[in-house]
């Protein structure tokens, strides 16, 4: 084991608990731990034990004390007493008594143990100390939204304005839920006031297509309010007992995502993809471990409890340390594409509208790109989802498919946007990289086919740099590359225009830069 690696463990970092050895609860539980050796600590409950156990055996005391290193007291009365022993003919028989005492256990150092390093407990799974509030203001950087002082819905919005392009109706919904969020979060910890009017909490379920910026929004708003972030996928998650991961797990994530600080994972967010592949199985007659009973374990998490979690693991077991974590704070985010879900949603429609006076044509939302918008509880349930489980989402909302105009947006203008990160890695090349109009649309109109949402347009990209990549550095003479329409439809190739004559660009013939194939 790498020295380093041995440091780690052995350092009983000032920032972090110290866990019992032998059952595994942090200090906060157990009350205060006794070093046994350097990284090794046990808890009094399990001290208690240990005598106990050792007591009811009719073991002697101090055998038990020198076996632990804890009292010299014994082994120097060893000494003494051979000292003292006039008789003493054979000093190795004496030592031999001693030993046949406490077979084996006499040899044992526990100093050396605890320098051992797979027998300490790495910082992964230990618990973070409580700090206060100044002190752990004092380390990070001031987020650009402040959770203990929220800014208004209208401001968070303008902020995500700044990453995500288009869906106006989620951004707003998910603006206000947020902020709603938040100021519930600080009544219950400042115990605002003292009417019996308790806020709900906003969990949301948005709805919409594969690559329309569901899991993006998510990470956007976590970083902008600077909360921790899990991601978890519904589908990786089974009813404990079963193989898969147990539905705390997802705690167990968002409390490593915390550094292991339980306050700051209790006000973080969760996001859980794929909800979709939780509904009821239809004609199922064997028990749904991994669909329909996930939704049901997940009922209380969602509404809040206090949950025992394994730190820095995902299933419980006999070496994995526990925490206490409180999901009341905790905002619960499920995405899913709901495939088939908009059939559900045309039926109910297509129903209504066929019937009285106001009958419509029977077609009229076959073509509606955008009929998730109009999901309702009703359709959820009847996609699969039990009532319970949507009762605990209250925000419900979709996102909707990208246009091709969209998409050009998403090319061109967040803050990371693809095209600005191909330019920043030419510009090292001292290499101006441009996008025609027509080109930037072609690209948006080959991912429209792809039907991957935004997804497709980096692979797209992909494709066509790789020729401009490989050829560029090649030659030291080129100043401006322009991508053409041509170019992306692969029936052209680039402008390429060479460093010194780059103001009379027009003068210059077009070179192909892409390779022979
Ligand atoms: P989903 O979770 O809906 O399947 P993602 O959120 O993973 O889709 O989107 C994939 C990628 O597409 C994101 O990482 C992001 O870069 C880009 N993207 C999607 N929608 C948008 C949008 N509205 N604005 C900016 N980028 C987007």
């Amino acid at each position: 084991m790498a020295e380093d690696d041995k440091r780690e463990i052995i350092n009983d970092d000032e920032e972090y608990e110290n866990i019992c050895y032998v059952c595994r609860r942090p200090e906060s539980v157990t009350g205060k731990c006794i070093q046994i050796s350097p990284g090794m600590h046990i808890c009094p409950d399990c001290m208690q034990k240990t005598f106990d156990t050792v007591a009811s055996l009719g073991f002697d005391m101090n055998d038990l004390n020198r076996m632990m290193g804890l009292s010299n007291e014994a082994g120097n009365k060893v000494v003494e007493k051979k000292e003292e022993d006039p008789n003493r003919e054979d000093p190795d028989k004496e030592k031999k008594k001693e030993s046949g005492r406490t077979p084996n256990f006499s040899f044992i150092n526990l100093a050396d143990l605890g320098n051992f390093g797979s027998f300490g407990i790495p910082n992964s799974q230990k618990l973070k100390k409580k700090k206060s509030k100044a002190n752990e203001n004092a380390h990070r950087e001031p987020p650009a939204i402040d959770i203990t002082n929220i800014i208004p819905p209208h401001e968070i919005k303008a902020k995500l304005d700044e990453y995500v392009v288009g869906q106006e109706h989620a951004k707003k919904v998910i603006s206000v839920a947020v902020y709603n969020h938040y100021k519930r979060v600080t009544q219950s910890e400042n115990l605002l006031d003292d009417d019996d009017v308790e806020i709900e909490k906003s969990n949301m379920l948005m709805v919409g297509p594969t690559g329309s910026g569901k899991t993006y929004l998510v990470k956007t708003i976590a970083r902008l309010l600077d909360v921790p972030l899990a991601i978890t996928d519904a589908t990786s998650l089974t009813e404990a007992g079963y193989i898969g991961d147990d539905i705390e797990s997802v705690v167990s994530k968002l409390l490593a995502a915390a550094d292991n600080d339980v306050e700051r994972a209790e006000k973080g967010i969760i996001f859980i993809d794929e909800i979709d592949k939780l509904a009821k199985k239809k004609n199922a007659n064997q028990r749904d471990v991994s669909g329909e009973s996930v939704q049901q374990g997940m009922l209380k998490l969602l509404e809040g409890a206090e949950v025992e979690v394994p730190v820095g693991a995902s299933s419980k077991n006999a070496m994995v340390p526990m925490a206490v974590i409180d999901t009341s704070n905790i905002l619960f985010i499920c995405g899913g594409a709901f495939p088939d879900l908009d059939t559900i949603i045309k039926e109910r429609l297509n129903k209504s509208s066929s019937m009285g006076f106001v009958s419509d044509l029977k077609d009229k939302y076959d073509d509606d790109e955008n009929i998730l918008e109009k999901v309702t509880v009703e359709d959820l349930r009847k996609f699969g989802m039990i009532p319970e489980f949507i009762g605990r989402l209250p925000v419900i909302f979709s996102t909707a498919s990208l246009t091709e105009e969209m998409l050009v947006r998403i090319l061109t203008e967040p803050k990371n946007a693809i095209t600005k990160q191909y330019q920043k890695l030419l510009s090292f090349d001292e290499v101006k990289l441009e996008f025609e109009d027509g080109a930037l649309l072609a690209i948006a109109k080959k991912a429209k086919e792809k039907e991957l949402g935004a997804r497709a347009l980096r692979s797209i990209i992909e494709e066509f740099m790789l020729d401009i990549m490989y050829e560029i550095p090649k030659d030291d003479n080129i100043g401006t590359v322009i991508i053409t329409e041509d170019y992306v439809e692969k029936k052209g190739g680039p402008k390429v225009i060479p460093r010194d004559h780059s103001i009379s660009a027009k003068a210059i013939p077009q070179k192909t830069v892409a390779a022979e194939g």
